[in-house]
């Protein structure tokens, strides 16, 4: 007996596009068959006629605020919505599994910390969740030995950052990882199959551009991308490849931001190597020319928005295969908090587009640019689903697999206005045409969205363990 039938829709799976009808039993998809093949039963059916039903979708990058002693020592995080606001606007905009940054201690158990923090997310996660473990540039060889723990209880992905993202002054714990902690990290991380999540941007070439522009008075925020250059991200990225060919990583580069990123993870995977890159909406959406704007830096998130030509070429790889997915590096604030940063040492990261992910790619990437629904699904979620170890759980439409569902409406046009979104008090997308917008989201076979009315709760979301498939671990798996 069925619980829930979708019948009607063109649904996206793994074999490709095609009109099929999913049976959903309990919490798993337990039939993908031929329209009108398979009954109800007795279960509710939901009619997806006109509809594209894909598979619900993943967020690869979030950062979910929980206020106290994290919010106080990290300026970015103060006042950041928490999960039951962040899981909210994402499961209404088609996503239904987050995945959260989780600061690790220097020097004591990792394990304890990763459930210390994913305790805040309990009766608030509207989606699944899990988080990747941050490392610090003061990790002790203690803490590295115990990357293990990590992956052996379903946390396999383990964050670095290569800079320290900000100038020394004022004081605040450095981010920045050294050469030979990297080492250490990806050999310990490809030693128990685990992935590592890389903010990869030089140091030196940051720093310098931050003392030069201090010294000319270039100090207004629309000249990010000048400080974090594209020649940093190239000079960065090419040193932790060469790493992790060294070491035999599993290598994820969280928001690529500009061409020169998309070209050295081509070569990488050209030569074979598991290296995977994310980009984020706000860089596919925007380019410096929208920094300009009087409040343009809504649009900034670290390193920084670029210029058109890296634009291009970001939705080239998305839509080529060099880039496996999309994300949002979610921060969400009030507009105030948003804009009250005006240079380039004090304006704030994080992006607030974890609602608008699914339907703009929808959108700026099928209808506008012709990108398949098959490689629509890759982007914001199968690839997801893969690299970060959900894989076949999540990220497909299969028998077996969670019957994590997004119908979307593509005859839904119209300018986006906040009164459509969830999320705080603005948005960057606001007065974009949309063509196409999620209506009805499933999570583990319940219904969620129901035609655009929340029936889900907040206790609904769970924690998911998560394993590397081996394929992703030996070569790029696209
Ligand atoms: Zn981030």
């Amino acid at each position: 007996m069925l619980d829930l039938l979708i019948r009607g829709g063109r649904v996206v799976t793994a074999a490709g596009v095609g009109e099929w009808d999913i049976g959903v039993q309990g919490e798993k998809i337990v039939a993908v068959a031929g329209p009108g093949t398979i009954s109800a039963e007795g279960g509710r059916t939901i009619d997806a006629t006109g509809k594209i039903v894909a598979p619900g979708g993943i967020e690869a990058h979030a950062h979910i605020g929980f206020g106290g002693v994290a919010a106080a020592r990290n300026p970015i995080s103060r006042n950041n919505a928490g999960p039951a606001e962040q899981s909210l606007a994402a499961l209404w905009g088609g996503t239904t599994t987050v995945v959260d940054f989780a600061g690790m201690p220097e020097d004591s158990d990792l394990l304890p910390a990763m459930h210390n923090h994913l305790s805040g997310w309990k009766d608030k996660a509207y989606t699944d969740y899990t988080a990747h473990a941050i490392l610090r540039g003061t990790a002790t060889p203690n803490a590295i030995g115990q990357i293990k723990d990590l992956i052996a209880a379903g946390f396999p992905s383990i964050k670095v950052f290569t800079t320290s993202l900000l100038p020394p002054t004022p004081d605040r714990p450095s981010m920045k990882m050294d050469m030979g902690r990297l080492e250490a990290i990806m050999t310990e991380t490809a030693k128990h199959g685990g992935v590592v999540a890389v903010h990869s941007e030089d140091d030196e070439i940051v720093q310098y551009n931050y003392a030069r522009a201090l010294e000319q008075g270039r100090m207004d925020w629309w000249n990010m991308h000048l400080v974090h250059s594209n020649l940093s991200e190239d000079l960065s990225f090419r040193r932790v490849i060469r790493v992790a060919e060294k070491t035999g990583a599993a290598t994820y580069f969280v928001h690529t931001s500009a061409k020169e990123g998309v070209n050295a993870i081509a070569e990488a995977r050209s030569k074979g190597l598991p290296v995977y890159g994310e980009t984020l909406n706000t860089y596919c959406s925007f380019n410096v020319d929208n920094y300009k704007e009087y409040d343009g830096m809504k649009y900034h998130t670290y390193p920084s928005v670029k210029f058109e030509d890296d634009r291009r070429r970001l939705w080239d790889g998305l839509i080529r295969g060099d880039l496996s997915f999309m994300a949002t590096d979610s921060i969400v604030t009030s507009y105030a908090d948003k804009v009250a940063g005006r240079t380039i040492l004090d304006v704030t990261g994080g992006n607030i587009g974890i609602e608008v992910r699914m339907g703009i790619t929808y959108k700026e990437g099928v209808v506008d640019q012709g990108m398949s629904l098959e490689r629509y699904a890759a982007i914001t979620s199968t690839n997801v689903a893969k690299v970060l170890g959900f894989y076949p759980r999540k990220g497909v439409i299969a028998v077996g697999s969670d019957a994590d569902i997004t119908v979307i409406d593509p005859s839904i046009k119209k300018k986006l206005e906040m009164r459509d979104l969830h999320i705080s008090d603005y948005s960057s997308w606001t007065g974009r045409e949309v063509a196409g917008w999620p209506t009805t989201v499933i999570l583990r076979g319940k219904v969620m969205i129901d035609h655009r009315t929340l029936v889900g709760k907040p206790t609904d979301g769970k924690l998911i363990p998560r394993k590397v498939p081996s394929e992703v671990l030996k070569g790029p798996w696209r």
